[in-house]
């Protein structure tokens, strides 16, 4: 069976074809510039070139149209009739506490998602958009829903508190949720097969280090901490969002550049981070590539990035009593030596040590720790499509 797997943005849908058997894509692409003008596709069929095509995409609607189209294409296309898509899988930003596992899509669970909204308001409505499209253009398939923040409602109550006013918890909901749930939930579950370990019995901490980042300590199979909060833009420095401030940072910019709350608030999402320390790029490519050049502005956004990564691993190695592995993942996490071996130089006290030739590795998975090091340290890819997939056809 193939599953397609959809991520909607507000004007972008991301999808993948993935077959369930060999447990790999078909095809996959991007629609863009979704009701704005000059919108287009970006089609790749398993082992063949991208083509791009400039559609008409007023609404999602016909950036579904357009992915069906392409699958479907008498050339280039992977599938003869639509039928063969058993299932949709649909990344859903925020479930709330609504939701602590993937769910089949029906009216009800359309309306908690939308309850969601004010929680994650970029996100679930053009997630919600997505859902109405497939069903429409694809009526009788079962759509299945994968929330970003479901893995993680197993943290304790001391995790995800703020110490704020009861009421802001009781009345609103203000409490922490977390994201990139489904890549830490399938990599530390990747990480307790490598190791031979039961995933019940095992202290992982995972860096999901890419443009957003963050940490997570999972243990005993469990969610037990993350960096993220209310919103993505809480925990490690990311590559435009500031992570952790003092919140008056907010006031203080709003006051001095004469701005409002929303707008000193997109200095912190957009402006901020590496991007910010270093005035260069939110990219780790680019910041190295300056480093390498001496721009000390690089090297303190280095610096500054790494510091708070090695704070948070310190933090839940302490909140879980010890960790038997660290994982890293996503962009960063996955493709830079320089990152990795930075932040494992000052997790000596640990009793981590690298293997140097071993952390040259990119993309691949891999063990980066020597073996005598006391906790080990692992390289390992995130597929989040595929984790969707796998979800969606467990519910089917
Ligand atoms: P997003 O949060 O947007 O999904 P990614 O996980 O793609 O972000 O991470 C983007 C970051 O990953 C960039 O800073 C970039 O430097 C890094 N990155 C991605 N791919 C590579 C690569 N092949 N080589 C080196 N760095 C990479």
């Amino acid at each position: 069976m193939k599953v397609l797997v959809i991520n909607c943005g507000s004007s972008s849908l991301k999808f993948q074809l993935i077959d369930s058997d060999s447990e790999k894509a078909v095809a996959k692409g991007l629609c863009e510039r979704i009701g704005i003008d000059k919108s287009r596709i970006a089609y790749t069929p398993a082992g063949g070139e991208k083509e791009i095509k400039e559609i008409e995409m007023p609404t999602h609607s016909e950036a579904i149209k357009a992915v069906i189209e392409a699958l479907t294409n008498n050339e280039t296309g992977v599938i003869s009739e639509l039928s063969e898509v058993g299932a949709v899988g649909h990344r859903v930003v925020h479930g709330g506490e609504y939701f602590n596992k993937s769910v089949v899509i029906d009216e009800d669970v359309i309306a908690k998602i939308e309850e969601c909204n004010d929680l994650a308001p970029l996100h679930n409505p053009a997630n919600i958009i997505g859902i109405r499209a497939c069903m429409e253009a694809m009526p009788g398939t079962v759509n299945v829903a994968v929330f970003d923040t479901a893995f993680h409602q197993t943290m304790p109550r001391e995790s995800y508190l703020y110490a704020i006013p009861k009421r802001y918890y009781d009345e609103y909901k203000i409490r922490r949720y977390g994201f990139h749930g489904t890549s830490h939930s399938f990599v530390s579950k990747r990480t307790s097969e490598i190791l031979g370990k039961d995933y019940e019995d095992v202290k992982t901490i995972v860096c999901h280090l890419g443009n957003g980042a963050s940490i997570c300590a999972v243990e005993n199979g469990k969610s037990v901490d993350t960096s993220m909060g209310l919103t993505p833009l809480e925990g490690v420095v990311m590559g435009t969002r500031s992570g952790d401030v003092d919140p008056e940072i907010v006031k203080t910019i709003a006051k001095k550049d004469g701005v409002t709350v929303d707008e000193a608030l997109n200095v912190l999402n957009k402006q901020s981070g590496v991007f910010g320390v270093s005035q260069v790029s939110s990219d780790f490519r680019d910041i190295d590539a300056a480093i390498a050049q001496g721009n000390d502005d690089a090297v303190a956004a280095m610096e500054v990035f790494v510091h708070s990564v090695v704070k948070y691993v310190g933090a839940y190695a302490a909140a879980m009593n010890g960790v038997d592995c660290i994982a890293f993942t996503a962009g960063v996490g996955e493709n830079n030596p320089g990152v990795r071996a930075r932040v494992c130089e000052k997790l000596g006290y640990l009793g981590i040590t690298i293997n140097q030739e071993a952390n040259k590795v990119m993309g691949e998975e891999r063990e980066i720790s020597t073996p005598d090091s006391k906790v080990k340290v692992w390289v390992v890819p995130t597929n989040e499509e595929l984790a969707i997939a796998r979800e969606t056809l467990e519910l089917l």
